[in-house]
């Protein structure tokens, strides 16, 4: 049982923006501005002028429903939106369209590993809203000593998911954050690599006292960063015999420190009123007709895949932590053997990728099959298969080029075989040493069998046909009870292996 020491409570604001939408949610600006200059993708609705009319974008709706359903939510028979009036230079209109009584849905969950086993996070609400402009700062924004504004970003649709205080420590927050990542993520409506896809404020308190907010944290690891300092903050300033006062915080991300920006205001200061311009929605009908189109969302395709290809939960996991890996690794998995498909996709593709920060789309499907084919037919080493898929990332190409190239030759199994049972051959004692206990013998022989394939060898093959030739006194490891085994004297060393072990060795003239 996790007993959280320092009486830690998380909840989380999360600002999902649906970039992927072709237009902003109440005008008809487009939405792809992330390469192009700054108030570009701009008009006089999302710029807030006098007489503008917002006009809801059907599209955006019924994402949130999608986003509504895959977190567990009611959606609502009714939403409505709400002007919240505050002043800030990059909300032109004086307030933010957005929602408070009848969000679009409610009431929902999030299952994560928490410190002590899975852990319900409750969803509080998830909610529409337009998203404000971006401010830019020179250098950090308590010191800049100009503000600039782009006014592209105002008018994008975002979901608010607001959780309820659940978390109890910084790494649950971030698992929370990843989970929610990859869920949204499947539902194809957001591409989480652009620029402030996902935006968290964090109400943090700790031991019962009042909660801090810290606002507009860009990065997951910001929020975690920002989490563990507010917990070091707040202690502080009760060992100090202070009160931690509700207030709003700035998260720097250079310095890794929260600053007071203004304390905090209570609903009330934002006189939230109905917005006059858009007309409450009845969207009761929606819902099942979109849950028909809803994908097979993680935590499904993890025991799916558990199941169907049997592999380990961890693998499965890490797989399905993404909709574009889940796919690849499915369509290889269909052609070769799931399991060591799994191996090589998540244990070493996935971190060739991360290394590089790529995507999994910067690797072909029919490359990984390429490599997986070629060590089932034994014709590469491992080495050989990561150093390939290491040189297809940076330089391209193909398997086979890459082989030819690097001269890759292939360092057959019975060449393994061939010079392990030549090392025991010539290293009688090393061998009788292994297998009288001594398993640091098994190295010696190891570094000869390196030294007779040239290094072409897979070390950790090598050590697994040494084993197999000298712990179970027979190779290759098939119908283990039908051998046989017999000793052989090698010099003065007597040596317990196989019959065909035996046999093998005799034709060699060794014996
Ligand atoms: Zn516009």
């Amino acid at each position: 049982m996790y007993d959280n020491p320092d009486g830690v409570m998380i909840g989380l604001e999360v600002h999902v923006q649906l970039n992927k939408l072709k237009t902003k949610v109440f005008c008809g600006c487009v939405t792809d501005y992330h390469n192009d200059p700054p108030n570009s993708h701009v008009c006089p609705v999302c710029l807030g002028l006098p007489g503008s009319m917002p006009v809801i974008n059907k599209k955006a709706v019924e994402a949130a429903i999608k986003i509504g359903l895959a977190l567990n939510c009611k959606v609502e028979e009714h939403t409505q939106f709400y002007r919240k009036n505050y002043y800030y230079p990059d909300l032109p209109k004086g307030f933010q369209i957005t929602q408070y009584d009848f969000p679009i849905s409610s009431g929902g969950y999030v299952m994560i590993e928490g410190e002590d086993g899975e852990l319900r996070v409750g969803i509080t609400r998830a909610h529409m809203e337009e998203d404000p402009g971006r401010l830019v700062h020179e250098g950090t924004i308590d010191k800049s000593k100009y503000t600039l504004i782009d006014y592209n970003r105002s008018g994008m649709a975002l979901i608010e998911i607001v959780s309820d205080p659940d978390m109890r420590s910084p790494k649950e927050a971030r698992r929370y954050l990843d989970k929610l990542r990859n869920i949204v993520g499947y539902l194809d409506v957001f591409d989480g690599n652009l620029e402030g896809a996902m935006r968290v404020d964090a109400n943090i308190s700790i031991m019962g006292g009042q909660r801090a907010e810290i606002k507009n944290i860009s990065s997951f690891k910001g929020a975690e960063r920002a989490l563990l300092f507010e917990i070091v903050r707040q202690k502080n300033v009760l060992r100090r015999g202070g009160v931690v006062v509700q207030e709003t915080r700035h998260f720097d991300e250079a310095r890794e420190i929260t600053l007071s920006m203004r304390t905090k205001e209570e609903a009330h200061d934002y006189r939230y009123f109905p917005e006059p311009d858009l007309v409450p929605l009845k969207i009761s009908g929606w819902a099942p007709a979109i849950k028909e189109t809803l994908p097979e969302l993680p935590d499904a395709r993890r025991m799916r895949f558990v199941e169907q290809y049997g592999i380990k939960d961890d693998h499965a996991k890490a797989l399905t932590s993404e909709l574009k890996l889940a796919i690849f690794y499915e369509d290889v998995a269909k052609k070769a053997d799931p399991k060591t498909a799994a191996v090589w996709v998540c244990d070493v593709l996935k971190g060739e990728l991360n290394y590089r920060d790529l995507t999994v789309e910067a690797f072909k499907k029919e490359h990984m099959l390429s490599v997986l084919e070629l060590l089932a037919g034994r014709k590469i080493t491992e080495d050989g298969a990561v150093d390939i898929i290491r040189t297809l990332l940076d330089k391209g190409g193909s398997p086979e080029e890459i082989i030819k190239e690097k001269g890759l030759v292939i360092v057959a199994g019975d060449i393994v075989e061939t010079a392990a049972l030549e090392a025991i051959v010539e290293n009688p004692q090393a061998a009788a040493d292994y297998q009288a206990g001594k398993v640091k013998a098994l190295n010696s022989l190891v570094g000869v069998v390196m030294k007779k394939t040239k290094g072409g060898a897979d070390a950790r093959k090598v050590r697994e046909v040494l084993i197999a030739i000298l712990s179970d006194g027979f190779y290759p490891p098939i119908e283990r009870e039908k051998i046989e085994k017999t000793i052989i004297k090698i010099g003065d060393v007597m040596v317990e292996v196989s019959k065909p072990i035996a046999n093998l060795l005799k034709k060699m003239g060794y014996v």
